[in-house]
């Protein structure tokens, strides 16, 4: 059963204060997104489905994916509006539908294993061109374990919660504290599910003020889940603003 990783670049990236969006500027040369697809192509998944804004579709097959020939691309769809919308249309992407019960039933006496179903899916900013192929390995080799995980790193500063007038409110203890990256691994089914459900209550939440900024919190909030924290890496940076891209060229040279 296969592996299927869904890159995220449709944002416009408004943080950077460009205007290209962050995927598209060039590191030494190539664009952002060259870096992000090879890892994924050299990594162990197999198929990537590219999510990217509408209308870049043809840009991004010919100058991106046969330019430098990623041949685990197997599709490019177009975003959406927000995150989790352009999440919504990657999974629509994936081939084979929620399996019935009856196929899993079968799938849990070991029978009809369909090879071309899709067994695990990995979703990634494709605003993050560091996720090298060992640590993507990490994750799904733990999502087999935990059916749902997201890589990311303790962090080195001491966080505050503020209140809405900006005063330090809480300070939660360091050692339990991570700053959460992608990719985040999911079994297929499972995050499917999630994001059906937030579809639905989209109004619901929003209505709330929940603000979703990563597909953890879908699985966790939808689904009850609990998600495993892997060990991801302080090189796994998302280029958010222009200090960042200076970083990233450090980091192209260790
Ligand atoms: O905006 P943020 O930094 O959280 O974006 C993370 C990733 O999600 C980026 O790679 C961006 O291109 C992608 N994204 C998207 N569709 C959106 C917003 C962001 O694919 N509507």
């Amino acid at each position: 059963m296969k592996t299927t990783a869904i890159i995220l670049a449709a944002g416009q990236g408004r943080r950077m204060g460009s205007d290209v969006a962050k995927q598209f500027l060039l590191l030494s040369g190539r664009p952002v997104l060259y870096y992000t697809l090879k890892n994924f192509e050299e990594s162990i998944v197999d198929e990537i489905i590219l999510v990217t804004g509408e209308g870049q579709e043809e840009y991004c097959q010919k100058e991106i994916v046969d330019a430098y020939g990623f041949s685990k691309v197997k599709k490019i769809v177009p975003g959406g509006k927000e995150r989790y919308h352009s999440v919504a249309k990657g999974l629509d992407a994936i081939d084979d539908d929620i399996r019935d019960t009856d196929m899993e039933s079968k799938e849990s006496t070991g029978e009809n294993q369909n090879p071309s179903s899709c067994r695990y899916v990995l979703i990634h900013d494709g605003a993050r061109p560091f996720a090298a192929p060992e640590m993507i390995k990490r994750g799904i080799l733990a999502v087999q374990k935990y059916d749902a995980c997201v890589v990311g790193m303790p962090v080195k500063d001491t966080i505050k919660i503020s209140d809405e007038e900006g005063f330090a409110a809480d300070t939660p203890k360091r050692s339990l504290v991570w700053q959460i990256q992608t990719p985040q691994v999911f079994e297929c089914s499972l995050i499917k599910k999630a994001y059906k459900e937030l579809l639905l209550r989209e109004e619901e939440l929003l209505g709330k003020g929940i603000a979703i900024t990563d597909d953890a919190m879908v699985v966790e909030l939808l689904l009850g889940k609990r998600v495993k924290l892997v060990e991801g890496s302080y090189h796994n940076i998302k280029l958010t603003t222009p200090e960042d891209l200076k970083i990233a060229e450090a980091l192209l040279d260790t």
